[in-house]
């Protein structure tokens, strides 16, 4: 596996972010942080999906105050997103937040910031500086023309500068952008001029396609050479969906241990049998096993077994007949309508102990 690029770690509650740990998993809610039913109703969802921190928009001291509630009903960390407005801040310390987002040169005077980092670090609250291609600096802008690594890099400084003046240094730094080689570049970058944690994303992808593809090809290129301490994977629609992604991207490149691998054929004229709908009920099945197991369903009984051979637990289908193959051996033949019932209870009898 490769070798993780060392950063200093931080603590964000219980969940230590950084050093050699092991990519935590995020996810942000999309609702109003001021309608807590709905709000702990999606954390709940997300936590039982796999995710291990969120993040919530506080726009408001009201809002603020609906954080110790949350809080109370959930049992993952929670990141306040705040922008511009240091009182906010403040208010979801005292809330109990665990981890800020916030940009110390957008919240005004040094004054200001003082006074969140001197609750920072009262409270061991890490502060998350997020820069996003689309909002740099007018000046940063300007000197380059357009967002490029170089200027991202300069705009985290200004804000990094900020925060280790005043001696705080539990930070983590995000540098989004929608363009995919800008991102791979520029975290590229960060990871040789900062020793913080890098929280990696690209923002705005879209839907469950084109964020599946955009944030999998700039994560994967920046995971494998070992760089990123925490993944968030933006799709529009439902955060649980961000899970989903993060945890197969994750199972590709070998970085997380509990999670299921599915193989299935991509079909071909010897396909004897509707394997489409056993790989969609499959599918949606496997993502509740927090296991390590490779499933694989093939379409024939010719081909399928050998090239199932290195999976735990395997369907060939025939037309009337299927086979299941348990690591490379025939264990039974049976009617193809039964295959995925046999199949199913094969896995929950398999990862029932793991
Ligand atoms: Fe074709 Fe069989 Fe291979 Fe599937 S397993 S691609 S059906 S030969």
């Amino acid at each position: 596996m490769t070798k993780r690029t060392d950063t200093r770690a931080i603590m964000v509650k219980d969940l230590q972010i950084g050093h050699q740990n092991k990519i935590i998993i995020q996810s942000m809610c999309n609702t109003k942080t001021s309608d807590i039913e709905a709000t702990v109703n999606q954390i709940l969802a997300l936590e039982k999906a796999g995710c291990q921190l969120v993040r919530l928009a506080v726009v408001s001291i009201d809002e603020a105050k609906a954080i110790s509630e949350i809080k109370k009903r959930v049992h993952i960390p929670l990141v306040a997103d705040i922008h511009y407005d240091y009182r906010i801040a403040i208010e979801c310390i005292h809330q109990g937040i665990d981890k800020i987002r916030l940009n110390p040169g957008n919240i005004g005077s040094k004054e200001n910031v003082r006074k969140v980092v001197e609750e920072c670090k009262k409270y061991h609250i890490p502060i998350r500086i997020g820069i996003n291609s689309g909002s740099l600096e007018k000046v940063i802008h300007d000197k380059y023309g357009k967002p490029t690594a170089q200027g991202m890099i300069e705009s985290a400084q200004r804000h990094v500068d900020i925060l280790e003046e005043l001696d705080f240094h539990d930070i983590a730094l995000s540098f989004k952008s929608s363009d995919v080689n800008l991102c791979i570049e520029t975290y590229e970058l960060a990871s040789k001029t900062f020793p913080y944690p890098l929280h990696l994303g690209v923002t705005e992808a879209g839907t469950l396609f084109t964020s599946s593809i955009k944030s999998s090809a700039a994560l994967s290129v920046l995971l494998h050479q070992g760089i990123g301490d925490t993944i968030r994977i933006s799709v529009n629609g439902d955060p649980v969906q961000e899970i989903m992604i993060a945890k197969q991207l994750l199972k590709c490149l070998h970085l997380i241990d509990h999670v299921p691998n599915l193989i299935a054929c991509p079909m071909c004229g010897r396909t004897s049998y509707d394997i489409e709908s056993v790989i969609k009920e499959i599918e949606p099945f496997l993502m509740n096993i927090n296991a390590d197991i490779t499933v694989a369903i093939m379409g024939c009984a010719v081909n399928g077994p050998g090239e199932a051979r290195h999976a735990d637990i395997a369907i060939a289908g025939g037309k009337d007949e299927g086979l299941l193959i348990k690591k490379g051996q025939i264990i039974e033949k049976l009617p193809t309508e039964k295959m995925v019932d046999r199949l199913k209870e094969e896995i929950l009898k398999m990862t029932a102990d793991q």
